[in-house]
C-alpha cells in the first residue's frame, strides 16, 4: 500500500499565523494544474504499490475548480485508491462544489474551521465565518460526505476556557467522524509573532494551553473519539488512513511544488518555490532534493512517529534497530541511562502489558522533550 499527495498551494489571502508554503498568485493555478498533471504522468509508478490513499492538500485545494480536481484524480487513477481526502476552507464550499468533487471522486473531506467564533476567527485573519462554517459541514453532508474531519485550533489569542469548551461541543454537534486539533504557534516571521513582539496581542498562557487540550482529549473521549494520535481523534474505523502512512512508515509519493516524498527509506521534496516548480516540470529538469535515511535516522523517526501515536512503541518487537550499542533489554530502544525507565516513574510514559511504550496524558504535554530525550545521534 502506498500513499500519494498532491499539494495545492493557492490561498485566498494569508493567514496571520501561517509559515505553510502557499501564494496567493491565483491567475497560476491553471499553469500549476497542468504542471502536477505531467509530474504525475511522470511518476505514477514510482512507489512501486498500488495507491491506496490520496491526499490533495494545500494551500487551499478548494481554490481549484471542481474540474481541475476531476483531472488530478483522473491522472493518478483511483481504483485502488480506499481514501481520497481533499482539504477545504468552509468559505469555498457551495452545494455545487460538494456534490461536484464527490462524483469526482473525494470522499473524505478536511474542513478547516479552526474556530466556531467570528471574533477568533478574524483575529488569526481566517477568511470565513463560523456560519460558513457550520452550513459547510451540513451541505457536504447533504451532498453525501460520510468521512468528514474539521480542523480546530486553540490556545488563540484572547481565548477562554469558556470559549475553547464551546467550540468543542460546537464541533461535536456537526456529527462529524474525525477532529485534528492543533495549539496555535508562533512561527517565526508570521504576521502573529509580530503582533506578539510588538505587544497587540498576547499569547495564552502554557499551563491553560495544556489544560485547553487536556479539556479536548477528556471531551472527545466522552463523546466516544479515539485519541489515536497527539493531534487527531476519530470515531472508530474513521482515523485517517492516509496519515497513519506517515505515522507507520508506508511509502508516499509527494507530488506538487514543495511536496516530500518516502520511498524505500529515501526521502526527497520538490522546490517549494512555484516558478521553479512549473519550469522544471515543463523543461524537464526539476531538480528534487533528497537524502537516503541512515539506520540511526530512521530510529529516530520511528520513535519520533511512534510515540507521536496511541499505539506507542513496542519495546520488544520494535522493527528497527539503531548501527550502535542496541539495548538487549529492550530489543532496539536505546536505553543506555535508564531514561525510558525514568521517563516511566516520572509518569510520562506508561509500559504496557504487551510492553509498549505510549504517552501518558501528562507526557503529551512535553513530548517533543521525551522524544528527543530518546533519540540517538
Ligand atoms: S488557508 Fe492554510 S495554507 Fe492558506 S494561509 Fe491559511 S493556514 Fe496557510
Amino acid at each position: 500500500m502506498a500513499g500519494l499527495y498532491v499539494h495545492i498551494p493557492f490561498c485566498k489571502r494569508r493567514c496571520l499565523y501561517c509559515d505553510f508554503f502557499s501564494t496567493t498568485l491565483l491567475e497560476r493555478r491553471e499553469e500549476y494544474v497542468q504542471a502536477v498533471l505531467q509530474e504525475i504522468n511522470n511518476r505514477r509508478e514510482e512507489a512501486g504499490e498500488p495507491i491506496r490513499t490520496i491526499y490533495i492538500g494545500g494551500g487551499t485545494p478548494s481554490m481549484l475548480t471542481a474540474e481541475q480536481i476531476r483531472t488530478i484524480l483522473a491522472a493518478i487513477g483511483t481504483k485502488d485508491a480506499k481514501e481520497i481526502t481533499m482539504e477545504t476552507n468552509p468559505g469555498d464550499l457551495t452545494s455545487e462544489y460538494l456534490h461536484a468533487i464527490r462524483r469526482a471522486g473525494i470522499n473524505r473531506l478536511s474542513i478547516g474551521i479552526q474556530s466556531f467564533k467570528d471574533e477568533l476567527l478574524q483575529l488569526i485573519g481566517r477568511r470565513h465565518t463560523a456560519t460558513q462554517a457550520i452550513n459547510a459541514v451540513h451541505m457536504a453532508q447533504e451532498a453525501g460526505f460520510d468521512n468528514i474531519s474539521i480542523d480546530l485550533m486553540y490556545a488563540l489569542p484572547t481565548q477562554t476556557m469558556t470559549l475553547w469548551e464551546e467550540d468543542i461541543e460546537s464541533a461535536l454537534r456537526m456529527n462529524i467522524q474525525h477532529i485534528s486539533c492543533y495549539g496555535l504557534m508562533y512561527e517565526d516571521g508570521t504576521a502573529l509573532s509580530h503582533m506578539r513582539d510588538t505587544g497587540d496581542i498576547e499569547p495564552i498562557d502554557e499551563d491553560t494551553e495544556n489544560k485547553m487540550y487536556d479539556v479536548l482529549c477528556c471531551r472527545l473521549k466522552q463523546a466516544g473519539f479515539t485519541h489515536y494520535e497527539v493531534s487527531n481523534f476519530a470515531l472508530p474505523g474513521y482515523e485517517a488512513k492516509h496519515n497513519s502512512s506517515y505515522w507507520n512508515g508506508t511509502p508516499y509519493v509527494g507530488i506538487g511544488a514543495g511536496a516530500h516524498s518516502y520511498v524505500g527509506h529515501t526521502r526527497s521534496w520538490n522546490p517549494n518555490e512555484i516558478d521553479a516548480y512549473i519550469n522544471g516540470i515543463k523543461q524537464s529538469n526539476l531538480v528534487r532534493e533528497s537524502e537516503q535515511l541512515s539506520d540511526t535516522d530512521l530510529y529516530n523517526e520511528h520513535i519520533m512517529l511512534g510515540l507521536r501515536t496511541c499505539q506507542g512503541i513496542y519495546v520488544d518487537k520494535t522493527p528497527i534497530k539503531p548501527r550502535q550499542n542496541p539495548d538487549p533489554l529492550t530489543s532496539g530502544l536505546r536505553d543506555d541511562n535508564g531514561t525510558i525507565a525514568r521517563l516511566c516513574g516520572e509518569g510520562l510514559l506508561r509500559l504496557t502489558e504487551d510492553r509498549r511504550i505510549v504517552a501518558t496524558q501528562k507526557g503529551l504535554h512535553v513530548l517533543n522533550s521525551i522524544i528527543t530525550e530518546l533519540m540517538t545521534e
